[in-house]
């Protein structure tokens, strides 16, 4: 069976390129008889590869010389931990609320100091990002945190929040490398790799300097979750996720071959164009977020009828359009189109749908 159209949101999608050279390199990783996986992390050939992700995601993003970038293991949920671990000095901060991940993340940051809810769309399901140009943020705040793309609901965040000078921290897990960003207005910038960069198992986190100089706000935070420990020792601290980190490095040199993130920016947008204006334009199916602050890398859609919600999801598995099922807490259907969707894939998405729509109006 040849490989079929991946709407996953993660674990997703992957360049085909990025996984045929992998397959090629398996057994024997550039004449070092072993593969990436057999390898010590220590080794001169693991320095490489590591040295050189770090480098090409520098690149790609422009981040600036005082910002240190770590990969790291654990999920992006271990991260709603380590933010306030490292950073709630004053043992306060503000948290924007736009879906179940910034909701989990603040959950976790009460564990270790006061959160404050400065602003949340829970009124309307989060199918929109509120206004953020003026929120009551308190001024001992240690910082201002974010979901950047809501992956369940399919927000984006357009322009970033009026932090009034807190520092912002912003999980973009599910917009990594979707578009050019400016890394210097943010003091931490993470993500999960597992939807745009690669396998489950990697975290990047991209930290100003000076806000882990000190180490961690909490004296007892572990070895392991401590920023500043995995910045000196340039993540190599421990055995770090060696073939996850491998396969990220693939797919930046991928982006950069693509255009670097302009270039991907306008192959998503063309993605997610051909989708949005179908949707604007169905009598069946129906967008769920407000067109301002439609996400590039998730869109989620219903017919209205979850019976033919389902049916819809059935019918498209079996012509091999997989994984378009909304999230278990919020049904009717989702697609995910990163970085590495095709744009054939959503080309022939929209036909399909709009062959399911012609037979079931
Ligand atoms: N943040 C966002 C935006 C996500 O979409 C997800 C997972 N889908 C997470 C955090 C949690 O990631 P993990 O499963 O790696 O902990």
């Amino acid at each position: 069976m040849g490989r079929v159209y991946n709407f996953s949101a993660g674990p997703a999608v992957l360049p085909e390129e990025v996984l045929k050279e992998a397959a090629e390199e398996m057994l024997d990783y550039k004449g070092t008889g072993m593969s990436v996986m057999e390898m010590s992390h220590r080794s001169k050939a693991y320095d490489e590869i590591i040295k050189e992700a770090e480098k090409d995601l520098r690149d790609l993003m422009g981040i600036p010389d005082n910002y240190k970038v770590i990969f790291r293991q654990g999920g992006a949920s271990l991260q709603f931990a380590e933010v306030p671990m490292n950073l709630m000095k004053n043992g306060k901060a503000a948290y924007i609320i736009t879906g179940q991940w910034a909701k989990k993340a603040a959950a976790e940051a009460e564990k270790y100091g006061e959160v404050v809810r400065v602003a949340s769309s829970a009124d309307k399901t989060f199918s929109y990002i509120p206004d953020c140009s003026d929120l009551d943020i308190p001024e001992d705040a240690d910082y201002v945190y974010i979901c950047e793309n809501n992956t369940i609901y399919g927000t984006k965040y357009k322009t970033l929040p009026n932090t009034k000078g807190h520092i912002l921290v912003a999980d973009v897990s599910s917009c990594f490398l979707s578009e050019p960003i400016d890394v210097s207005k943010y003091g931490v910038v993470y993500g999960g790799v597992q939807k745009n960069v690669g396998p489950a198992g990697v975290q990047i986190v991209i930290v100003r300097e000076d806000l882990i100089a000190d180490g961690p706000a909490f004296k007892q935070c572990p070895t392991m979750m401590d920023w500043k420990i995995q910045a000196d020792n340039d993540s190599l601290y421990n055995t770090p996720p060696c073939y996850g980190i491998y396969i990220c490095g693939k797919v930046f040199k991928w982006i950069k071959k693509m255009g670097g993130l302009e270039g991907m920016k306008a192959h998503n947008e063309k993605k997610a164009k051909i989708l949005y204006d179908f949707l604007d334009s169905s009598k069946l199916f129906k967008g769920t977020v407000v067109p301002e602050d439609r996400s590039l890398m998730n869109v989620p859609f219903v017919t209205g009828n979850e019976e033919l919600d389902k049916k819809f999801v059935a019918e498209a598995k079996a012509a091999g359009f997989e994984n378009l099922k909304g999230h278990r807490t919020v049904g009717g259907m989702r697609a995910s189109i990163y970085n590495a969707m095709p744009i054939e894939g959503v080309e022939k998405l929209v036909a399909f749908m709009k062959k399911f729509e012609e037979e079931n109006a």
